[in-house]
């Protein structure tokens, strides 16, 4: 069996080898899913919630050890491990455990239809059967793995095929919910690179993909081609807006955060600044303090830097290329700007003003530490090139004024909107989170169709009455019709049917 070396980015070295899985070793654990897959639903809510409470503790307990794999296989700071990756792990195990029964509960339909007057209706959610979830290198646990919470919760086996970048995580994962109980076959972990992926999408009743835009589009045509539903959680560019009546501080330490958080690659990062003319320069002078303030290095456990390495080798590329051609452009590094001779895959924290909208850097995806801020004349502006996008997966707007903060928020074209805020939103489990342009992807995670679309539907019309015949039905009498008629006539005329 061919293997796959798995780096650590920080450092260069290599810290494991996983599987390079073939189509056929994806299909035959496919077959282990779907035999496993009946038992796990019948164990109900309460029984599958044991499981995933256990594997909540089971996260908690075994925090240092998670966190330092994620580190080790992506290079990020022990606190981006901690709350975007372990802490949500954790929080999504108890979340789903209590809140699948509620969101998928059979739901009472009335209708004002007269021929189902007296039937009952009701409308319940299945487990789909075999899910497959294909993820990126950037949050190994809370991308890849944490979508199959929901999908388990569900009743669904579940199939995960992390990044190639960063498989190691997953896997220990996996091995935790087998120390958790999780009945054999019911979740695996498929190593491999994209061809992998690929032969998962062949498999499986439904896909959650999380990753770039282009190969999202691969794997929906693959999902079409077999007619199975796929949710596509894409790329951004995420804007950030800073009025005039703004809390500088708080705006400032939110643009440095947010940007360089996971060292920019985080697909809802603050990818591109607008700032209002009258607090352009203020604005920039606390960015620039505060980012050039920030520790870069291996990290080495708690505090130790502020901003670890990239994670994926040529993501280093992309980030130069967009900084050179902006420079070149007639942009200004205030802060980084120049990547650095050095083992492992590195850029330094990066600000960069004079930048225009023709620029790479503020129309491309960078996912690097990189911070553009443009000058603008006024909130319009801003809205309008905030907008001017393919992509439009979340954003922030900063004002004093709530009210107009919001204003402005509902303009944007984003699946999210964060005021005097961002990324956070992506923590609250019960709000939606997804694209609201095709290029940032297609259907929600989170929130009640976080979970419902892990399931087939079924509507359900249950007759309770011992009638022979109902007064719709053979043999047509003239009588009868034209009576059913006027009865028809009435009701359509009237707001009943409305
Ligand atoms: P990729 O699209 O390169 O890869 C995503 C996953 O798809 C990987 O596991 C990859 O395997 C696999 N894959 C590659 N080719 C195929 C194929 N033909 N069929 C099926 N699967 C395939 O994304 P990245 O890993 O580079 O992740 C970064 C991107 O993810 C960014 O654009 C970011 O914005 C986006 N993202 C979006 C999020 C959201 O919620 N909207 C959240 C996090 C990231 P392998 O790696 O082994 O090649």
């Amino acid at each position: 069996m061919t293997t796959i070396a798995v780096e650590n980015p920080a450092t260069g070295a290599v810290i494991g080898t996983v599987p390079d899985l073939t189509a056929d070793d994806v299909a035959a654990a496919a077959r282990r899913a779907r035999d496993a897959q009946s038992a796990w639903a019948d164990l109900g809510y309460d029984g599958r919630a044991v499981v995933l409470r256990r594997m909540q503790r089971w996260i908690v307990r075994h925090t240092d050890e998670v966190i330092a794999t994620i580190c080790s296989e992506t290079g990020k700071a022990y606190e981006d491990a901690l709350l975007a990756e372990v802490s949500y792990g954790a929080a999504a195990f108890g979340f789903w455990a209590r809140q699948a029964p509620r969101y998928l509960a059979d739901v009472r339909v009335r209708s004002a239809q007269p021929l189902v007057a007296g039937k009952r209706l009701v409308h319940r959610y299945r487990p789909m059967g075999l899910v497959g979830v294909i993820g990126p290198w950037n949050y190994p646990l809370t991308n890849s793995f944490g979508d199959c919470i929901p999908a388990l919760a569900a009743g669904n086996a579940v199939l995960l095929k992390p990044s190639e970048i960063t498989p190691l995580t997953s896997l220990l994962l996996a091995e935790g919910l087998r120390e958790c109980g999780l009945p054999d076959g019911v979740f695996e972990v498929v190593t491999g690179r994209g061809a992998t992926g690929a032969a998962l999408v062949d498999e499986v009743d439904m896909v959650m993909f999380t990753g770039s835009t282009s190969t999202g589009r691969l794997v929906a045509a693959r999902a079409a081609e077999r007619l199975i539903p796929a949710s596509l959680e894409l790329g951004g560019k995420d804007p950030m807006i800073v009025l005039a009546d703004a809390d500088l501080e708080r705006a400032s330490t939110h643009a440095a955060y947010y940007s360089m958080l996971n060292c920019g690659q985080t697909c809802i990062s603050i990818e591109r600044c607008y700032v209002e003319a009258p607090v352009y320069d203020r604005f920039v002078e606390l960015v620039t303090a505060k980012v050039a303030a920030l520790r870069q290095g291996v990290p080495a456990g708690p505090g130790s830097v502020d901003v670890g390495s990239l994670t994926f080798p040529p993501q280093v590329d992309v980030v130069d290329r967009h900084v050179s051609e902006a420079l070149a452009a007639g942009a200004r590094a205030l802060v980084g700007g120049q990547r650095p001779e050095r083992r492992g895959h590195w850029y330094p924290p990066t600000v960069l003003v004079d930048v225009d909208h023709d620029m790479a850097i503020m129309r491309e995806e960078t996912f690097g530490p990189t911070l553009p801020i443009m000058k603008v004349p006024d909130a319009d502006e801003a809205v309008r090139l905030a907008n001017d996008s393919d992509y439009g997966l979340c954003a922030s707007v900063f004002g004093g004024d709530l009210e107009r903060a919001e204003q402005v928020a509902r303009r944007i074209d984003a699946g999210a909107v964060a005021v005097n805020d961002a990324v956070v939103n992506y923590t609250a489990l019960e709000l939606p989170m997804g694209g609201a342009k095709p290029a940032s992807g297609v259907g929600r995670r989170h929130g009640r169709e976080g979970i419902t679309k892990y399931c087939r539907q079924q509507s359900l019309l249950i007759s309770r009455w011992h009638l022979r015949h109902d007064v719709h039905t053979y043999p047509y009498r003239p009588g009868r019709s034209r009576l059913l008629a006027r009865v028809l006539a009435v009701l359509n005329r009237g707001r009943r049917t409305a």
